[in-house]
């Protein structure tokens, strides 16, 4: 297994490796199928935040037209307008850009087109192709009846062109009620694939539209929409889900209706699934609205705004999503294998800076009071370009509580009395006493004499702190799961909220060194021994630093596949 979570292969090797569309693409474009063009699109429907799933056909959809030097559309899949809004067509065009493509002119609204479809839908009426139907809801799931027997044809099968058009036109009119009619494909009633026994094309519906207002109360299906749109944007290759495998004779039969030159043909890949969280817009919005979490970019959210306000740099996800590759077979993949590309991206760009978060004085009893050195500490050992930064040193430091112990258990090397160990980029400290309060048992303060780095003593351990003179008092935010079971959706019938983390978020009170005094929203840490943080983006200011953790420095990932 390759777990080195590779960026994109290059052009060249593309053709010959990679997963099934990468290679159903390459032969296309040798073939010259499409004149050797290649147009994706990537269609969300605007009725939530785009998530790590999203992300896995952004880069497959943008992917494979870079590739092979096509282009790819962004379109808004707007044609059921109850949840819909242009909230969530911002966010999308910003997580879409930030994930690192850009569609250039090609964005577009599938709404834009209803005047068009509706064009279709009156050709197909007059061509016999399409009927109006007064079936309710409930009749028409029984009529339609099972795959191994034909379904019943409606009543209205073989209502005249005529009055198919008239009724047409008055449901556009606003004359009938929401679902008293709606305009069926006539196709095959003795179909073994229900999708093709007189699909639904449009109902009746008295909502309002984000972007149509109320011009429409008719409103298009997503089966006749999506081929349209395809086929109206010139698309080659329609990358979705697989539960729309069963959708594809129906894609084909719009598609044919409009006769292209170059019709659009659909692909189906295996969606992305993740453990520890739920991928549903649904359920995101639930977690939402019940404000189980702060909003969409809450940090333990698996949105890319989640994710971007995590720390998760882009460039990762992308490296993820090419790690977990494209398939026909449903499965499950390791949110480790998710952290392990964040790791792996800020290992070599992340500055190092030291944080304590469980305070614990150390004075160090042979530097006088008051007297202030600085010492250089390495920005990032994975970088020389980044050079080297002057912390501030003195006699009293703060150490993490962790790194003390009164009496030292086996294998224990940091400090206890009597043992040295270095002080990160700071020569050494042995530990000479401490000070404990007689009440709580509590060990209020450390003490030692520190030796310069020259000194080269043989220790065991290094450990990290700051200046407590210098120190910046900082609040940070610990990150758990958001769910503690690795399939929190797994049972239908049960609540997934059941398995939510209760201990998903801790909040702490930190000292940092004061470099970080200037960190920027957003900006991305390797705080020394403790993991990956970045400056929130929502609540960091440079008076009141908020830090949010990232992920740990503990790679689940790389200790599971690579054993011993
Ligand atoms: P949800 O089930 O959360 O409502 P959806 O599929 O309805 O998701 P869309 O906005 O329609 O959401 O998705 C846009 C595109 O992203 C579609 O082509 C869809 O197939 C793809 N997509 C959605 N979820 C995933 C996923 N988990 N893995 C891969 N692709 C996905
Ligand atoms: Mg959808």
């Amino acid at each position: 297994m390759n777990n080195s979570a590779a960026p994109t292969s290059a052009p060249a090797e593309a053709a010959s490796a990679g997963h099934f569309i990468r290679q159903i693409v390459a032969e296309d474009v040798r073939t010259g199928k499409h004149g050797g063009r290649v147009v994706t699109r990537f269609p969300p429907e605007p009725n939530g935040y785009l998530h790590i799933g999203h992300a896995k056909a952004i880069c497959l959809d943008f992917g494979m037209a870079a590739e092979f030097g096509g282009r790819c559309h962004l379109r808004m899949d707007d044609t059921n307008p109850t949840k819909e809004s242009m909230e969530y067509v911002d966010a999308i065009r910003t997580d879409v850009r930030w994930l690192g493509f850009d569609w250039g002119e090609h964005f577009y609204y599938s709404a834009d087109y209803f005047e068009r479809m509706y064009e279709v839908a009156l050709d197909l009426i007059r061509q016999g192709k399409a009927y109006i139907c007064a079936l309710s809801s409930e009749e028409f799931k029984v009529y339609r009846g099972v795959p191994t027997q034909p379904g019943l044809e409606s009543p209205s099968r073989h209502r005249p062109v005529e009055e198919n058009l008239d009724l047409f036109r008055r449901m556009r009119a606003g004359e009938f009620a929401d679902g008293a009619l709606c305009l069926r494909a006539k196709i095959d009633m003795a179909s073994p694939n229900l999708h093709l026994r007189d699909p639904v094309l449009y109902r009746i519906m008295r909502v309002s539209h984000y972007r149509t207002g109320d011009a429409w109360c008719l409103y298009p299906m997503y089966d006749f929409a999506h081929p349209l749109e395809d086929a109206f944007e010139g698309i080659t290759h329609s990358l979705c889900t697989l539960e729309f495998e069963v959708h594809r004779p129906l894609y084909d039969w719009v598609v044919a209706q409009v006769s292209p030159a170059d019709p659009p043909h659909q692909y189906e890949f295996a969606r992305l699934n993740l453990t520890y969280t739920v991928m549903s817009k649904r359920k995101l919005l639930q977690l939402v609205q019940e404000k189980l979490v702060s909003g969409w970019d809450d940090p333990r959210m698996p949105t890319l705004c989640g994710m971007r306000r995590r720390g998760y740099p882009p460039v990762a996800i992308r490296a993820f999503c090419e790690t977990v590759g494209v398939t026909k077979y449903g499965s499950l993949t390791d949110m480790a294998l998710l952290e392990h590309a964040v790791r792996e991206v800020l290992n070599r760009t992340a500055p190092r800076r030291m944080a304590v978060l469980k305070p614990l004085k150390l004075v160090l009893e042979n530097i006088s009071a008051g007297e202030t050195r600085t010492v250089a500490a390495v920005n990032n050992p994975e970088d020389e370009s980044l050079g080297t930064r002057q912390v501030p040193f003195g006699r009293e430091l703060f150490i993490e509580q962790d790194d003390f112990l009164e009496v030292a258990q086996k294998k224990f090397f940091r400090l206890t009395p009597g043992q040295t160990v270095r002080l990160r980029a700071a020569g050494f400290v042995t530990c000479t006493g401490f000070t404990k309060d007689p009440a709580s048992g509590a060990i209020t303060e450390v003490r030692g004499e520190w030796f310069p780095a020259e000194a080269e003593l043989k220790v065991k351990a290094t450990i990290h702190w700051v200046s407590a003179a210098h120190a910046l008092a900082v609040e940070v935010r610990l990150y758990d799961r958001l769910f503690r079971v690795e399939e929190p959706d797994a049972d239908k019938d049960a609540d997934y909220k059941a398995h939510l983390n209760p201990d998903s978020l801790r909040v702490v009170k930190g000292y940092v060194e004061p470099a970080l005094a200037a960190a920027a929203p957003g900006d991305a840490f390797q705080f020394e021994r403790l993991g990956y943080f970045c400056a929130d983006s929502r609540d960091s200011r440079p008076e009141a630093l908020v830090f949010n953790q990232t992920v740990s420095l503990r790679d689940a990932w790389a200790k599971l596949s690579k054993p011993g």
